[in-house]
């Protein structure tokens, strides 16, 4: 068998390495940029509901995702652990839930009391939430172990990948945009304010139909806030005016909030596109899968899309 060259290391890129590496296939990442710079390394992160196209296949990985990070739950150095939390809303969503969320086993409606003022819609449940930078790592970790090598060294393009190997895999992220030229691949920008955790051990978040919402994610002595998302906006460097409006929001909504010490700001660019790519393609000689497209919710669909992307290398 030839070894596999996967190109990126987010999520998608190590989890894919992970899942291949530990199925004994010899695996080669390549990577524009180390895990902890990505836009991966951003994200808050929780496994949550997904409202991404297509639905059945969303479903499927959000289903086989769940599975795993409840299990990598039990493992402390994982970066992954089991939170209680609300999904709250301002407007009336109704009492149709996303399929995905029959799998959080405690999901019940939030009362009057259970919601900040002005929001008059929300659920409680548990769900993982994943410590992305310890995430990555421990990802990076069991790829090691199991074999795999990774190298800081940019693919210039999809013949270059070919001519590489039979066997490529493309978790590029927004960098797809560029490598396959794929015009429907824009960037949704962004922004967290990570601050020291002022004792805060549940996760809320705003679902909003505009570009501002609230949102924190525990993560023992850090707090992660949201946030905002930007379309077709590329610049990766934190603005002040975005956190100084994270930090105001989310003091309004939770008073231990208000006067936190700030540790990081950070920007990532959640991969937009109209449904997530994920297929075979035969192209210059080479098998090729794409895995990307994941927008905001690429974290919760990664361990799903990794085995799927397994399943189309031993078709192919
Ligand atoms: C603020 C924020 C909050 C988020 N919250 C959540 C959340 O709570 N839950 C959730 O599920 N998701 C969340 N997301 C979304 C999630 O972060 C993304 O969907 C996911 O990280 C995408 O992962 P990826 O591996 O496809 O891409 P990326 O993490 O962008 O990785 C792409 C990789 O490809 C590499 N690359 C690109 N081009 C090339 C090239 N030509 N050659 C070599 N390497 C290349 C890059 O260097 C990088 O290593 C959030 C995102 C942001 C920004």
């Amino acid at each position: 068998m030839s070894p596999v060259l996967v190109i990126g290391a987010g999520v998608h890129g190590l989890t894919c390495g992970v899942v291949l590496a530990e199925a004994g296939r010899d695996v080669l990442i390549r990577t524009a940029e180390r895990p902890r710079e990505t836009t991966s390394a951003v994200a808050g992160a929780m496994w949550g509901p997904a409202r991404l196209k297509p639905p059945e296949r969303v479903l499927y990985w959000a289903t086989l995702s769940h599975a795993e990070f409840t299990g990598l739950a039990r493992d402390e150095n994982s970066g992954v652990h089991l939170a209680s939390g609300r999904m709250a809303a301002r407007f009336d969503l109704g009492d149709v839930v996303p399929p995905e969320t029959k799998l959080i086993p405690d999901l019940r409606r939030c009362g009057e009391q259970d919601l900040p003022d002005g929001f008059v819609w929300g659920y409680r449940g548990t769900v993982p939430l994943i410590d992305m930078p310890r995430y990555l790592d421990h990802l990076l970790e069991r790829f090691r172990a199991a074999g795999g090598e990774i190298r800081l060294s940019p693919v210039q393009s999809l013949a270059d990948a070919a001519a590489e190997s039979d066997v490529v895999v493309n978790c590029t992220g927004v960098g797809a945009h560029e490598l396959v030229g794929d015009p429907g691949v824009h960037p949704l920008l962004g922004q967290h304010v990570v601050v020291r955790n002022p004792g805060i051990d549940e996760y809320f978040i705003e679902l909003s139909d505009g570009g501002e919402f609230t949102s924190w994610m525990p993560h023992g002595d850090r707090l992660v806030l949201g946030g905002i998302s930007l379309d077709h906006d590329w610049r990766r460097t934190p603005r002040p005016d975005i956190s100084d409006g994270i930090l105001r929001r989310a003091a309004r909504l939770e008073p231990r909030l208000a006067d936190v010490e700030v540790l990081e700001e950070t920007v990532g660019l959640r991969p937009g596109r109209d449904s997530v790519r994920l297929c075979a393609e035969d192209y210059e000689g080479a098998r090729i899968i794409h895995d990307y497209g994941h927008a905001g919710c690429g974290v919760g669909l990664s361990w799903g899309c990794a085995f799927e992307v397994a399943d189309l290398i031993e078709d192919g």
